[in-house]
């Protein structure tokens, strides 16, 4: 039940013009791929959008071909004050086509306008003005000026042009060419950035784009010219790369999954609290690596936190994406809302007590309720495993050492959140836990001078900031 009733307030889906069909983006030019085309829709109403070419090993092999002529013959060579022109260039047409962008995110992924108006696009944006910023003044980078040649870049479908922003803007920055594979589900704003890249006459070559799924991220992965791989996805796909590369000279970086702990203390500012752990998980259909599906709650406050949080979830306006008043939308596949559905039940069978807030669901397309456990224990699959969806794992603890204990045990080590009015308090915590990224009385914020990434099997290697240079650069660790 909402607090209050809104019209309908639809963004325009005229500002985007999707053709019936797409090539694979190499050497400058659309071109057709050898594999079999294959449909994206949109999640929200599975209706198709347009059909796109898969790369099979030869488109591969005359994207890695082009890219390394570019690098050889252009890109390589040219001053860093040259190539931050192209990255200004680039930085201020997704700017100018911003809408646009944001509108056809959300037809093919099924995040809320608002998000993909408001986060994706404006955080897009601002990750190729930083890099631009650096392309030369790579010798105070600490990580030398020598680029490594051409990246194989393979991203996720939960923030398809935000994933590609921050592969493809550091690989050109440092001087390097790319060839990048989107997922499968979410094509379409990578082959917008391709129009932009014309429009910027960036040097043919210079960034590729193979559309297609996992054999195509393998080609790519597993192609000899390639110096360099970038992985962002699930954990089982990053220890696949991992193993194809090992013994090869290639440098990588994996960015994987995540099962962040979110953590209240009983000093918290509440109001903010609740706001904090509905941004931790519901953000994004909780389609996001660091998530905060695991909220850890003190004892004493417990009681309080859920009652509030679930008043505050039964007022989360969940339907058409495209509406700029909505705050949850579709799950982004078949496949995922499947995987969602499949480990809520576990959660139910094994023990825990479910919640979801009362709100109808439309009746085509993929969606799932914004949901919470309570009575969950660590050994229980919905407090270990990734869902990745808008579910949340409800535990409490009593003690601060009892909070970090929980919190880190867990195979994974991207994020974590402290809540909690003692700045004495965030620091200690802080400090314990193996997470990649701390947030302290906020949650899920990026910016491009900060780095992100994570420890165990949260991969490793930085994205964002000048540590995400080293991950370009001869000099760097990656
Ligand atoms: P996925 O691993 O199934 O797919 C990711 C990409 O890899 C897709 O483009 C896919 O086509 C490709 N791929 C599949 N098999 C491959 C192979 N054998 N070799 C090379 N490429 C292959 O993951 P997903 O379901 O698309 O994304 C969800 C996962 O991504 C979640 O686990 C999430 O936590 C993770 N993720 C992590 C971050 C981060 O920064 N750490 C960010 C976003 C998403």
């Amino acid at each position: 039940m909402s607090i209050f009733e809104y019209a309908p307030a639809p963004e325009s889906r005229a500002v985007v013009d999707i053709k019936e069909s797409y090539g694979l983006f190499v050497n400058g030019e659309f071109t057709s791929g050898a594999g079999t085309a294959f449909k994206t829709v949109n999640p929200a109403t599975e209706e198709v959008l347009a059909e796109v070419a898969e790369a099979d090993a030869s488109d591969v092999d005359r994207a890695v071909k082009a890219a390394r002529k570019a690098y050889d013959k252009i890109w390589g060579p040219m001053p860093g004050r040259e190539r931050a022109k192209y990255l200004y260039r680039i930085a201020r047409i997704i700017q100018e086509r911003s809408r646009e962008l944001a509108v056809l995110e959300t037809l093919d992924n099924g995040k809320p306008i608002k998000e993909a108006r408001d986060v994706d696009v404006p955080t897009v944006a601002a990750h190729f003005f930083y890099y631009a910023g650096w392309a030369d003044k790579l010798e105070h980078s600490g990580y030398g000026t020598t680029p490594l040649g051409v990246a194989g870049q393979v991203i996720p479908w939960n923030f398809p042009l935000l994933m590609l922003a921050w592969k493809v803007a550091p690989a050109l920055a440092c001087g390097n060419t790319v060839v990048l594979e989107p997922a499968e589900t979410t094509p379409l704003t990578a082959l917008l950035f391709a129009e932009i890249c014309q429009q910027a006459d960036l040097p043919p070559g210079v960034v590729n784009i193979l559309t297609g799924a996992g054999e195509t991220g393998r080609a790519i992965v597993e192609h000899p010219g390639v110096d360099k791989v970038a992985f962002t996805g699930s954990t089982d796909v990053g220890k696949a790369i991992a193993r194809a590369v090992a013994g090869t000279d290639k440098k990588v970086t994996l960015e994987l999954g995540g099962k962040a702990a979110n953590i209240v203390f009983d000093d918290a500012p509440m109001d903010q609290a609740v706001e904090g752990i509905v941004n931790g998980i519901f953000f994004n259909q909780g389609h996001v690596c660091c998530a905060g599906s695991r909220l850890l709650v003190q004892e004493s406050v417990a009681d309080e936190v859920l009652e509030r949080l679930k008043r505050r979830m039964a007022t989360l306006r969940l339907g058409d994406p495209l509406d700029k008043n909505t705050d949850v939308g579709a799950i982004n596949s078949a496949a995922q809302l499947a995987r969602i559905r499949e480990l809520s039940e576990a959660g139910e069978a094994e023990g825990a007590e479910r919640w979801s807030a009362p709100c109808e669901l439309p009746t085509s397309g993929y969606w799932f309720a914004p949901t919470l456990f309570t009575g969950v224990s660590q050994a229980h699959r919905i407090a270990r495993e990734e869902i990745f969806g808008p579910v949340l794992s409800v535990l409490t603890f009593r003690t601060p050492s009892e909070a970090v204990e929980k919190a880190n045990n867990t195979p994974y080590g991207l994020s974590a959140g402290i809540w909690t009015e003692k700045g004495s308090r965030i620091l200690d915590v802080a400090g314990k836990l193996r997470a990649g990224v701390v947030w302290a009385n906020t949650f899920n914020k990026f910016d491009p001078p900060s780095p992100f990434g994570g420890y165990k099997e949260s991969g490793y290697g930085r994205e964002g900031g000048r540590h995400g240079l080293a991950a370009y650069l001869q000099g760097g660790q990656a």
